[in-house]
């Protein structure tokens, strides 16, 4: 009797640890499906493919055909999405979810970190990573919780194990900048106000904060090489740079050592300079390149996440030294931008989405990726192929063929004769499961 009730009890605690852990959110892996389009730009073919079929089994896919070339397996379910434009689910390797615009009128960056709970943020959080899978975007590299700690960590893996959705998540946690290199600022010394990033000095605090943030979850490490950002005397624009090169090498190191990749925000000049002598994987804005940091950042096969549109709004009046700023940034900006794609460095795409409001459509980014210089195609493949290699996941993330992961999203139009389509989502899944039916 006793080793009866022993049995039930043991039975009951099993049932109910099996009932909190939730399972893996991909479709189950014996479920068949064939998707069906009007074409498909498959993330790596520099053609598309017209009346495709895609064969999906669980989560994977098996095979990619045109229509009618091969009969419907049997008991599979198939999805026709008649007109529409399949692709592969788009990737945004620079987003904040645990930003909301900063829109001064509600408090700006600073209310987020001093007046409101960790609760509140994460329960906007996980409403933005929402909305980036709504909007096709099935996997994101998200490049720090601005004071929310590891709060990325947390969603990352509600995320993964269904209980709420979004997209894949590539996470920083904290980020890493110096004193004096980061907000909150603008407070009397007296007082301390909480920071947005971990910050260190010298390469010994560098080092450690690495290795914690790793520990905890750090997927990728991002680090600011930059902060300030004003005109000069002669109108050129200049940056404060954060970290040395020693302090940088450090993290770099660390990372390196658990191949981790490290992300570095530089807009120009000496911490520009220092965070490619330092060995960074991706450049994050890069305002103004020079042409020798061009050709460094090729030699090296350092990845540029240029984030256009960004800049583009909450421009001061134009008589301020802000607002002269505002401008000066995106004069610069596209020039760079078009230097780079001519030299052939690595561009992936990415939109600061958080910097500005997650209810603004994360693909106004692709108009003007194409206005300053690439063709419709390497627009897409920037947001899908070359993003997944950036992540470390070719052939897994960005592309449609056998063997990848079934994240797909579709579009009505054709992206490459109008590019701005792709805010025009009519389709989503990931990981084989619908997110998003063609209505
Ligand atoms: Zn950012």
């Amino acid at each position: 009797m006793r080793y009866l009730n022993w049995l039930a009890t043991a039975f009951l605690w099993a049932f109910a640890i099996g009932a909190a852990a939730a399972p893996p959110a991909g479709a189950a892996p014996g479920a068949v499906r064939v998707v069906r389009a009007a074409m498909l730009i498959d993330g790596v073919s520099a053609t598309p493919l017209n009346n495709p079929e895609v064969l999906i089994r669980g989560n994977r896919i098996e095979a990619v055909y045109p229509a009618g070339t091969r009969p419907l397996p049997e008991g599979a379910e198939l999805i026709d999405l008649r007109g529409l434009t399949l692709l592969p689910g788009l990737i945004d390797t620079h987003t904040h979810i645990f930003l909301q615009g900063e829109d001064p009128a509600e408090g700006g960056y600073d209310v987020q970190l001093l007046k409101y709970p960790a609760s509140y943020r994460a329960a906007r959080a996980i409403v933005a990573a929402r909305r980036a899978l709504e909007q096709g975007f099935t996997t994101i590299r998200d490049l720090e919780t601005e004071g929310a700690g590891y709060g990325d960590v947390g969603i990352k893996m509600a995320i993964e194990q269904g209980i709420v959705p979004g997209p894949r998540m590539f996470v920083v946690t904290r980020a890493i900048s110096t004193t004096g290199g980061y907000p909150l600022e603008g407070y009397a010394p007296e007082i301390s106000v909480p920071k947005g990033a971990q910050l260190i000095d010298g390469p010994v605090e560098a080092r450690k904060a690495a290795r914690e943030q790793l520990d905890h979850g750090a997927d990728w490490i991002k680090v600011y090489m930059t902060h300030r950002s004003w005109l000069d005397a002669q109108g050129n624009l200049v940056s404060q740079p954060t970290l040395t090169v020693e302090e940088l090498k450090a993290v770099v190191d660390e990372a390196h050592g658990w191949q981790r990749k490290v992300a570095c925000h530089a807009y120009n000049g000496i911490g520009l300079q220092r965070a490619l002598d330092g060995g960074c994987d991706s450049i994050e804005h890069g305002l103004e390149i020079t042409d020798a940091q061009i050709a460094q950042m090729v030699r090296q096969g350092t990845w540029y996440v240029p984030t256009l549109a960004v800049y583009y709004g909450d421009w001061d009046p134009p008589d301020t030294p802000a607002g002269q700023r505002d401008r000066k940034r995106v004069a610069t900006h596209g020039v760079a931008f078009a230097k780079a794609l001519k030299a052939g460095v690595k561009i992936a795409f990415g939109t600061d989405v958080g910097g500005f409001k997650w209810s603004e459509p994360i693909a106004q980014e692709f108009p003007y990726l194409v206005q300053f210089g690439m063709t419709p195609m390497q627009a897409i493949q920037a947001a899908t192929s070359r993003a997944a290699d950036l992540l470390g996941r070719r052939g897994q993330l960005g592309v449609v063929a056998p063997g990848a992961y079934a994240d797909l999203m579709a579009v009505a139009g054709d992206p490459l004769s109008d590019v701005k389509v792709l805010g025009d989502v009519g389709f989503v899944m990931k990981d084989g499961v619908v997110f998003r039916a063609a209505q």
